[in-house]
């Protein structure tokens, strides 16, 4: 995700981007649900969303919407794995009226509590793979932050846009909506003839009957809720390809409501931001690319797999780098914790460095020590980066220019060829999964052959300025 960042060392792309407005994401858990459902999910910022009984292996969505009314008839089937024998099971679900859910062909009995449908199906499932259908119809409605940021199913002028960080795709998905679980995708979205429908992946087919076209897209490769993207309005389409390092054809799907200005800038320069990253992190994790820029009033752009999103105005160049760098880190490997958005953030404003410090801008060692000139007061330094406790922290700039900072910290530690080996190693060792701090740590362990334990507490877990580095 890019925000509008006061405390950036701002770069004249920045500046423009910061013309965008609104905030960080400041979502909080809904402090009043009841305590009869109230059970500790797999996250620790999130312990309400997701459920840890079940793993889903697929999502495929099936959507009749009509965007002059915003209505939507849906059935998301999710096929997933028991790890255990389930009497019940949660699903996180903000979304309208549900008219059924079926478990393993039967009709289940199910209620709903805040942001949890509990299924109770006809049978337990035993251990092992089955299956749910939701069907729901109705308006899939807004996430809005406590500081006004918009998220989940976000009305545009010419339609609606789904974008889920952190958990904004629970008003059109029933999921198990914490990023550990990672599943494929296949939307099937009907809508009319005049309407173009972007989402996640690759465009497999587009059928017309009638008044009405159906959009297929498949996200073969794993992917986690909160990357789910779905965007319907009247965009100027265009296609093209490049070819990744390692030879493959990567078709490029765009969809624009302006393609003029910063969205003609940002596609034109979308195949050199890819050949720079393939070059630095190894080949491009996905089978497709693209972007989106949606006429959506949030203040952001979003990584959304394969597809980035950005709002009208917001894709300038540092911000195609900063998305484009999450498909490796961020969608391809991605956090298992949201404790751990460092991962993501400290990696794509690393990228942003790179470019900057390859296209005449400030080297990555030059916005380092720029950073670390902030006083000891400065909101640069705390909380930590693994450590806050509001998730109003979970986009500021600890995570996002400490998280490049730390980076930076251990390319001066172990060196520049030791450190081009470990970003590679990185999105390599865990491509298409989940990882954590302690992981990298590892693994930058292993590259290096030093003890980095200590550089990454300090950098990462305890607030206040780092002593040296
Ligand atoms: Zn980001």
């Amino acid at each position: 995700m890019t925000l509008r960042r006061a405390t950036l060392a701002l770069t004249a792309s920045a500046v423009l981007a910061a013309g965008l407005t609104a905030g960080p994401s400041a979502l909080s858990q809904t402090a009043d649900a009841p305590a009869t459902t109230a059970r500790r999910g797999p996250d620790t910022l999130f312990p309400l969303q997701g459920n840890a009984g079940y793993d889903v292996r697929s999502y495929d969505v099936s959507m009749d919407y009509a965007p002059l009314t915003n209505l939507a008839d849906a059935a998301v089937t999710i096929r997933a794995t028991a790890r255990k024998r389930l009497t019940s099971f949660h699903l996180d679900f903000a979304g309208p009226t549900i008219s059924t859910v079926v478990v393993g062909g039967r009709p289940a009995a199910y209620r709903r509590d805040g942001d949890e449908l509990i299924v109770t199906p006809a049978t337990a499932v035993p251990q092992g793979r089955f299956t749910t259908v939701v069907t729901y119809s109705g308006e899939p409605p807004e996430y809005t932050d406590a500081d006004g940021s918009t998220e989940g199913w976000v009305r545009t002028t010419d339609g609606a846009v789904a974008l889920g960080e952190p958990v904004g795709a629970m008003t059109w998905l029933p999921s198990n909506n914490t990023p550990a679980d990672k599943a494929t995708y296949t939307y099937r979205i009907s809508v009319p003839n005049s309407y173009e429908v972007a989402a996640n992946g690759d465009l497999v087919s587009r059928d017309t009957v009638g008044s009405s076209t159906t959009w297929t897209w498949r996200s073969s490769d794993p992917m986690s809720t909160y990357l789910a993207m779905i965007a319907i309005g009247q965009f100027t389409m265009t296609t093209a390809e490049t070819t990744s390092i390692d030879g493959r054809t990567i078709p490029i799907w765009s969809f624009e409501d302006v393609p003029t200005g910063a969205a003609a800038s940002a596609k034109a320069l979308l195949p050199e931001v890819l050949a720079f990253e393939e070059k630095h992190f190894g080949p491009y994790p996905f089978t497709s690319t693209g972007l989106v820029v949606d006429n959506a009033m949030v203040g952001y752009a979003l990584e959304t797999q394969s597809r980035p999103f950005y709002p009208p105005g917001g894709a300038d160049d540092l911000t195609v780098v900063h998305e484009m760098a999450h498909q490796w880190y961020g969608d391809s490997v991605t956090l298992r914790d949201w404790h751990d958005i460092w991962l993501a953030e400290g990696f794509a404003t690393y990228a942003e460095w790179m470019w900057d410090g390859a296209h005449g801008g400030d080297t990555p060692r030059q916005h380092f020590d720029d950073l670390y000139a902030t006083p000891e007061s400065g909101a640069l330094w705390r909380p930590a980066p693994r450590k806050f406790t509001d998730s109003a922290d979970l986009f500021g700039s600890p995570v996002y220019n400490r998280g490049a900072m730390t980076l930076q910290a251990l390319r001066m530690r172990i060196g520049n060829a030791d450190f081009a080996t470990f970003l590679k190693a990185w999105a390599r060792a865990h491509r298409h999964g989940s990882a954590s701090t302690a992981d990298l740590v590892r693994l930058a362990e292993k590259v290096s052959g030093q003890e980095l334990s200590p550089l990454f507490r300090t950098w990462l877990d305890v607030a206040g300025k780092p002593k040296g580095y």
